[in-house]
């Protein structure tokens, strides 16, 4: 066949370990023999960015700014450990939270459903969709060991450092820690818009909580503006669609949805969104099932897959042992990408192919032939589950496709 022609490129974010591995094997059989790829390269393997003193990251996201749309490989966020096996110079910083930084925004992660995969919580037949807040609180916070009878202040000063309020935190009479972390109204303000958009664009009801009755400054501030934003710009239009915005304390919130049978938004901040989607996506099925994508206010798009690399899965790899590890997540960020893409450029083929690629995979596992996470979790009459290797998961889906 003529390949698929792009207009723009997709800003390619290359990462690391077993994932990295699938990155290329995605491209090389299920995309490069279709479409003539346009991508602009950046690699964010941990050892390109410790090369590059962690600018490559920077550059990526820069670059995911003026084109638009981005489709990211998992990548190692480094700690002491890492720091040891890659000898690297310095304890970089999580790229996810640099990128995200830069791009400010929301992220949106949604189970990947397909028939015969069952939940481990068996009232949830509807896909939740976790809307994570991707700027600030602990992932750019500074932190500080304290000594006995330190005293720990926050302080507030004006422009030129001149002192402005000061409140005791805490006087240690021992050792410790402290941590000081901020947002601002503009990016709660366009987290709010961002979900009450996503859900007004799905149709589904939006929900939202915090701990607002402890934090009465902090996380109040979130309840405060997505009351306002909720009232003045979006009530009338969730009014007309019969949809609910639900705001009630992030406990209550939780007890809510396990009762739940999906099929809404949940709103969380950045730390309960971090983990909160772990949790919904095992739920759901594999943490190889979780799609996810970041949208910023003006409109960028970056795609990629809710885990992490699968570092146990890629010692195995290197040991020359086979793997059966699940690539659907990041073939959905490939796919989210080229359809974001598609419809920004106005070329309805590629937004076409990445539908028949989602399609072809999820049929692939329908008809029983997956990798091994999913094994334990399919049930289709008639039908007994094949397990299949990284590699042949992806040649099977080529057939289909
Ligand atoms: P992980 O890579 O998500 O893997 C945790 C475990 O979940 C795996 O060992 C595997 O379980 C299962 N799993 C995850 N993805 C799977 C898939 N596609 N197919 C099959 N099984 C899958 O998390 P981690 O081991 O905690 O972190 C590894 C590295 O990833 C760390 O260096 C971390 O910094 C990084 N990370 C990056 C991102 C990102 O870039 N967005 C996100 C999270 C973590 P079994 O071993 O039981 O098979
Ligand atoms: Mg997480």
């Amino acid at each position: 066949m003529a390949k698929i022609q792009m207009k723009n490129p997709v800003v390619e974010m290359d990462g690391d370990e077993m994932t990295r591995v699938l990155w290329g094997w995605i491209k090389e059989i299920l995309i490069e023999p279709y479409v003539d790829l346009k991508a602009e390269y950046y690699d964010l393997s941990l050892t390109e960015r410790d090369r590059t003193d962690d600018k490559v990251t920077v550059e990526s996201a820069l670059a995911a700014k003026k084109h638009g749309v981005a489709v990211k490989c998992a990548t190692i966020t480094p700690n002491a450990q890492r720091v040891e096996e890659y000898h690297l110079k310095k304890m970089w910083k999580s790229p996810n939270g640099t990128i995200r930084g830069i791009l400010d925004g929301t992220v949106f992660r949604t189970p990947i459903l397909a028939d015969g995969i069952k939940s481990y919580v068996p009232g949830w037949k509807k896909p939740i969709t976790i809307a994570r807040h991707a700027y600030g609180d602990i992932y750019s916070a500074s932190e500080e060991r304290l000594e006995e009878d330190e005293d720990a202040y926050l302080l507030v000063c004006d422009k030129d450092g001149k002192e402005l309020r000061r409140k005791e935190i805490h006087f240690f009479d021992g050792p410790g820690i402290v941590q000081g972390m901020h947002n601002t109204d503009k990016s709660i303000a366009s987290f709010a818009r961002s979900c009450f958009s996503y859900a007004l664009s799905v149709k589904e009801p939006l929900w939202f909580g915090t701990k607002d009755t402890i934090s009465k400054t902090y996380d109040h501030r979130f309840k405060d503006i997505f009351a306002e934003i909720y009232e003045e710009e979006y009530k009338e239009a969730f009014e007309r669609e019969g949809l609910e915005y639900l705001y009630t304390l992030v406990d209550d919130i939780v007890a809510r949805v396990i009762r739940s049978e999906g099929g809404f938004v949940w709103a969380c901040k950045n730390y309960d969104g971090d983990v909160l989607s772990d949790m919904v996506a095992t739920a759901f099925g594999s943490l190889g099932m979780m799609s996810s994508v970041l949208v910023s206010p003006d409109g960028t798009y970056e795609y990629e897959a809710a885990h992490g690399t699968v570092t146990r899965h890629y010692y195995k790899h290197l040991n020359g042992e086979e793997t059966s590890t699940n690539s659907c997540a990041t073939i959905w960020a490939w796919t989210g990408a080229l359809d974001k893409r598609g419809e920004k450029d106005g070329t309805p083929k590629l937004c076409a192919f990445a539908k028949k690629l989602e399609d072809a995979t999820r049929r692939t596992i329908e008809e029983g032939f997956m990798t091994g996470d999913l094994i334990p979790l399919f049930e289709k009459k008639g039908v007994t589950p094949v397990k299949l290797n990284s590699r042949e998961f992806l040649e099977k889906i080529a057939e289909k496709l």
